[in-house]
């Protein structure tokens, strides 16, 4: 990694961890938020050997519009335009409820560009994982709609990157079984 690609992923981690620092992972034993964002931008560069500036800043910053009192402005004023685009492309409105905003993400995916379907494949990897990893008191439904809602999302972006596709794919598969486990523990 280049060392000034280096020096912004780290001041993104820093001010993405200020920015998050009161915040937990919904249920997950108060996992702290930045470890989501750590592990989507270390799937990018692990997984995915991406090593696109905007790419992976927008991967730590994803999150920071939708529940922070960050603005696009000031990404783009310390971060760069790209990065902050990128961000705003992946931000949900969070006026609107939790099933209609899961399915406009679906609805809208096609309109994503190519780094920001990048980022949504791993965000919704790693939130597969967690989902079903972590103790979340969501119904065993809600955690099959997030699989499925999930998968309807990566099959309209998937394509530009076959190292993520193939690890969605494989989480998609963990993560049947998983549910399947569960759903059998659940009857017992
Ligand atoms: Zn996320």
């Amino acid at each position: 990694m280049p060392n000034d690609l280096l020096a912004k992923v780290m001041d993104a981690a820093v001010y993405a961890a200020l920015k998050h620092q009161y915040q937990r992972r919904a249920g997950y034993d108060r996992l702290p938020y930045m470890n989501h964002l750590l592990k989507v931008a270390n799937a990018l560069i692990q997984i995915g050997k991406e090593r696109d500036e905007a790419l992976l800043l927008a991967a730590i910053l994803h999150d920071v519009l939708e529940d922070t009192d960050a603005t696009h402005e000031e990404l783009a004023l310390r971060f760069g335009q790209e990065a902050a685009d990128i961000v705003l492309e992946l931000t949900d409105d969070m006026s609107i409820p939790y099933m209609e905003r899961k399915w406009l993400q679906v609805e809208k995916a096609g309109q994503l560009s190519e780094k920001a379907r990048k980022v949504r494949i791993v965000d919704k990897a790693t939130n597969i994982r967690d989902i079903l990893s972590y103790p979340l008191d969501w119904p065993l439904e809600k955690k099959k709609n997030y699989l499925d809602n999930s998968m309807q999302v990566v099959s309209r972006i998937r394509g530009g990157n076959s190292q993520l596709d193939a690890w969605f794919d494989e989480t998609v598969q963990w993560a049947k079984q998983r549910l399947e486990e569960m759903e059998k523990s659940a009857k017992e």
